[in-house]
């Protein structure tokens, strides 16, 4: 395979193949599809950060495949790995085999110590969304109690309780009788306070209500099943939680007995420079939630780890075909070994430092770049109005178009979809992060981010 080393356009992309790709796409599949219509390439192969379209155009990719390409795509040393097993076993049901046993025991060694002995691992069906309806299953099971706390603007899947503890109101809304008993409580989104105060004015007060929530007789919400909770909000805009607001959610869900799930299928796998986010906390949880990054390469598994206290699951209580792939099991141990030898983690620090001063300099670009901010290498750039604040989403919408087109890619997301984001492989280079801020510098001071043409 060539290597790329930079993005490279040939053909303005969608390019003649790519459409006629994307056009029996759009004959055969649903209507629900997504990430072609706003990035219309086919893509013929990948190496490391970047991708190739089926015209020779060379992208840097700042999408991972949704943050899932940790190493980069098909890293040779994981790939081996998974020939090897390919050869040997694949499908595994629940068994154990001698590679699920040596991911388990890795898995479990990445949980801080204090963690490590008092978890219990369970694989789920390959998806994240699968991880979190295990999670509620597993809390309701539990404590035989019924209601959910979920937080504005979370994201956990698209499965039908998935996507009752998420925030997004649109996809809800033409799928009426979601899950019962899910309620939603503000979040630390301190840009956008959803009690309307400002950092000055503010003592934490969304800690504080869900504080009161929760031990108030006349709050109208049972004692909760559970409390599920995006420590960085992905999906949601790239909203890394406040210290304070973690800790108290953390101090009165322990007080009260309820367990806290953190659903780091996104945080998770080193994402934000810990293995887990929940780590720069410095909380423990009783449920994590992860799938994402955990092969480093993009095969699909997901499993929760819980406190043994919750381990009340009778036998089959939670089932799945696809909860066995042994390639997938060989790839993260792979690359668990990469990451530790390469010291990914630092990496993922050093270039998070990078890419978030390159973000902050966005700033000086143009007066509707309002917010930048991430943790590691999960970045969000906000789009809004200068004067009237409202998010810009059609702004974030033509930027991802016009970095695109440039060669590279990137995702957007948060309130209306005003967040430019930002989710480079772990691997990322220093040469990499300065293409890319190279093309978004561009990208920002053109007339259409610049202000002047801003109003599209
Ligand atoms: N939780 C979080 C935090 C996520 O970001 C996602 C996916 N973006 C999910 C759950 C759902 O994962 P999946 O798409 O694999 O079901």
């Amino acid at each position: 395979m060539t290597p790329f080393d930079a993005p490279s356009i040939r053909t303005p992309p969608p390019g003649p193949l790519s459409q006629e790709y994307l056009a029996r796409q759009e004959r055969y599949e649903s209507n629900a599809r997504t990430y072609p219509r706003y990035l219309p390439i086919a893509v013929r192969r990948a190496q490391g950060s970047y991708v190739e379209d089926v015209d020779g155009n060379v992208f840097l990719d700042f999408l991972a495949g949704a943050g899932v390409l940790s190493l980069g795509h098909n890293h040779p040393e994981v790939v081996a790995a998974v020939r090897a097993q390919l050869a040997r076993y694949v499908h595994g049901l629940d068994f154990p085999t001698p590679v699920k046993d040596a991911f388990t025991a890795a898995q479990l060694g990445m949980l801080p110590p204090v963690l490590r002995d008092a978890m219990k691992v369970h694989f789920c069906g390959p998806t994240g969304a699968n991880a979190v309806e295990a999670a509620i299953k597993l809390c309701k099971s539990a404590t035989g109690r019924g209601d959910i706390i979920a937080f504005h603007g979370g994201f956990h899947g698209s499965t039908a309780g998935a996507m009752a503890v998420s925030g997004d109101v649109g996809v809800k809304q033409p799928v009426n009788n979601g899950l019962p008993g899910v309620h939603f409580l503000p979040y630390s989104y301190c840009r956008r306070c959803p009690l309307g105060l400002t950092p000055q004015e503010c003592d934490t007060n969304c800690a504080a209500y869900f504080e009161h929530v929760l031990t108030s007789s006349q709050s109208g919400i049972p004692k909760p099943a559970a409390v599920i909770l995006e420590l960085v909000q992905g999906e949601g805009g790239v909203i890394p939680a406040t210290p304070e607001f973690v800790r108290r959610v953390r101090k009165t869900t322990r007080d009260l007995d309820i367990p806290l799930i953190v659903d780091e299928v996104q945080t998770g796998c080193g994402r934000t420079g810990t293995w887990y986010a929940f780590e720069r906390y410095g909380i423990e949880p009783d449920v994590i939630v992860a799938s994402k990054a955990l092969t480093g390469i993009g095969l699909p598994v997901a499993l929760i780890c819980y406190a043994r206290a919750l381990d009340g699951w009778a036998p089959g209580a939670h089932t799945g075909t696809f909860r066995g792939n042994q390639l997938a099991f060989a790839a993260g141990v792979a690359a668990l070994e990469v990451i530790r030898r390469d010291d990914v983690l630092a990496n993922v620090l050093a270039r998070g430092a990078q890419l978030g001063a390159g973000l902050t300099a966005l700033r000086e670009c143009s007066p509707w770049v309002a917010d930048v901010r991430g943790v590691g290498l999960m970045w969000g750039v906000e789009l809004a109005d200068p004067q009237t604040g409202a998010p810009a989403a059609a702004l974030a919408r033509a930027a991802q178009t016009a970095a695109f087109r440039a060669g590279l890619v990137v995702e957007v997301g948060g309130l209306d979809g005003c967040v430019v984001r930002l989710l480079p492989p772990l691997t990322v280079t220093a040469t990499e992060i300065g293409q890319a801020l190279a093309i978004l510098t561009k990208v920002m001071s053109e007339p259409l981010v610049a202000g002047r043409a801003a109003r599209v």
